[in-house]
């Protein structure tokens, strides 16, 4: 298959960019466990396509992650990369082919930079003008060689360091992020929260998830919208206390099971919404 059947392929998923690399290239960017789960899934991994799917919908008011608004990417993204999948099958049927989305071994901000999509941001995330880093990655692992397009490792952002400064958290640093005070991390915590991850939480605009790092980034000033349905149509901006009233797992499930906020269930919504709530007056005063 051509890199140009590739591209064709690409495009019509939807995909903005994409790319592909050995697998044996990845080894540096992954754990022995990671590479030990990527061998399980496909016996001789031999080539990685990584793509990315615009998802920025507009400037909309809300209390979720942009990313969170429109379906669940990783349905969405999976979807779209096993059109591909079937294409490769029918070239060459004996292969494995892999699709996946935020739920694979594969390190796929590090595939994306390796293979030159976008640009490496201070804020750990993939920029790809002219949609900013409002891309979802998302990738291919296979054990067939293919015809690969030429490369060149993602630059680095300007480094205005806008990002660093405006996490509320404090969680970024020139090394990377700090997961455990990233407020995209908190929000989706199970269980009780610390004093301080409680402080954090409340403090912030949104019940799922934190965009701050992003919308002060200069590449996200004007993002370019995505051109795919799914992100765009049938948003969620915002979840109240009523939209949840009264659901079961089950039922919220069913309600929001097609939304990437949904997969911890409702337990954490409901915990960071009572937060962001005026605090209830103090018995015995006015
Ligand atoms: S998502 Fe929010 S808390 Fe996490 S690194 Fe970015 S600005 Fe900081
Ligand atoms: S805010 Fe500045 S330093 Fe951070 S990712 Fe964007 S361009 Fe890079």
């Amino acid at each position: 298959m051509t890199v140009t059947m590739l591209n064709e392929a690409f495009a019509a998923a939807g995909a903005a960019a994409w790319g592909g690399l050995p697998f044996s290239e990845l080894a540096e960017d992954m754990t022995a466990e990671d590479m030990a789960k990527a061998e399980q899934l496909c016996p001789n991994p031999c080539t990685v396509l990584v793509a990315a799917f615009p998802y920025y919908a507009g400037d909309r008011p809300g209390n979720l992650s942009l990313y969170a608004r429109g379906r669940d990417y990783h349905q969405v993204v999976t979807g779209r990369l096993n059109t591909i999948c079937y294409i490769l099958k029918e070239k060459y049927p004996n292969g494995i082919y892999l699709p996946a989305a935020d739920n694979s071994p594969l390190p796929e901000r590090q595939a994306a930079w390796r293979c030159g999509i976008g640009l490496r941001g201070k804020n750990g995330l993939v920029i790809l003008p002219p949609y900013g880093s409002y891309v979802f990655l998302g990738t291919i692992l296979t054990d067939v060689e293919l015809d690969l397009p030429p490369r060149t490792t993602s630059p680095d952002c300007v480094g205005c360091g806008k990002c660093l400064a405006a996490c509320p958290g404090g969680a970024l640093e020139e090394g990377g992020v700090d997961l455990s005070r990233c407020l995209s991390e908190l929000t989706q915590k199970k269980g009780e929260l610390t004093g301080e991850e409680t402080a954090l939480v409340k403090t912030h605009p949104l019940i799922w998830g934190c965009d701050i790092c992003q919308q002060v980034c200069p590449y996200n000033a004007h993002p370019a919208l995505s051109p795919l349905p799914e992100f765009r149509e049938g948003l969620v901006d915002a979840l109240e206390g009523a939209d949840l009233e009264g659901l079961t797992n089950r039922t919220f499930r069913d309600k929001y099971g097609d939304r990437a906020f949904a997969w911890r269930g409702p337990a954490p919504l409901r915990r960071n919404l009572e937060l962001k709530m005026p605090s209830a007056p103090v018995e015995g005063l006015p």
